[in-house]
């Protein structure tokens, strides 16, 4: 494998859960742990990658969907939490905090198992809510989910990125007509809250730069949206930039995805 391959797998996404997988060489790291121990060690051996391969855990937040198998998987691995100062105050008052801990402001960059970590802070009702963009080489990995709307913190941290993973949560006529209290519509519609289809289609097609090869879009919800409605978006979306060219995906909450390989070649 060459120095500059990336691979990424979604391991499951949505508000019952989410964890991300990203490989280059000898390197693995996960984007949250928020399965339990257990599944998340059975969604990774699925996978093809051994548990214990697993480097580090990079937090986005501290919501029970991304947060909660970080301690006891971080733990029983004996590896580190890479997470905002502020998560990690939350999480340690929630005594969910493993032996392990780095903490980071959001807006820093760092080096983590040979990727170099750029972190953004992004709007949404946790503590200390960021996304990530991970680089080897040239090679480039943006992910942003649980946000509320795209800023230019968000667009020039995602904009040329070679791989492209966000958030795409509800469909507006369907949140509309749910079951939800009013509140809890309010709240995902909010700044704070989630990127719906339409949004996420829109911001998308400016993130979407010469660069990009990869879209896998997250966090869809099982209630107020649809896996085809999203992956129909998305197919439209793309054909009206002329880019059907690129590897789409919409991640699962109940499954793993096959993974993507980005090289610098190009080729899956
Ligand atoms: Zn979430
Ligand atoms: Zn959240």
């Amino acid at each position: 494998m060459s120095r500059q391959t990336m691979t990424f797998t979604a391991l499951g996404s949505g508000s019952k859960g989410n964890a991300f997988a990203i490989q280059s060489g000898d390197s693995v790291i996960l984007v949250d742990a928020g399965f339990s121990c257990r599944e998340l060690c059975c969604r990774l051996t699925r996978a093809g990658i051994a548990p214990d391969s697993v480097q580090a855990v990079l937090l986005t937040h501290d919501h029970t969907d991304h947060a909660c198998g970080c301690r006891v998987f971080c733990d029983k691995m004996q590896i580190p939490l890479y997470s905002a100062s502020l998560t990690v105050d939350y999480l340690d008052n929630m005594e969910c905090l493993p032996a392990r801990v780095f903490e980071f402001q959001a807006g820093s960059r760092f080096e983590l198992a040979g990727f170099e970590v750029s972190t953004f802070p992004v709007s949404h009702d946790a503590c200390d809510p960021v996304g990530f963009v991970l680089r080897k080489g040239e090679t480039s990995l943006g992910i942003a989910t649980d946000l509320g709307i795209a800023d230019d913190t968000v667009r020039n941290a995602l904009t040329g990125c070679n791989m492209l993973v966000f958030e795409s949560n509800y469909d507006l006529a369907m949140l509309e007509t749910s079951k939800r209290p009013p509140m809890l519509k309010k709240r995902i519609r909010s700044f704070k809250g989630h990127l719906g289809n339409t949004d996420s289609m829109q911001e998308l097609t400016r993130l979407i730069s010469e660069e990009t090869r990869m879209v896998t879009l997250v966090h869809v919800s099982r209630e107020c949206n649809d896996y085809t409605l999203v992956e129909e978006a998305a197919r439209e979306m793309l054909s009206s930039i002329h880019r059907e060219d690129l590897y789409l995906d919409v991640a699962r909450q109940e499954d793993i995805r096959a993974p993507f390989t980005f090289d610098r070649s190009g080729a899956q």
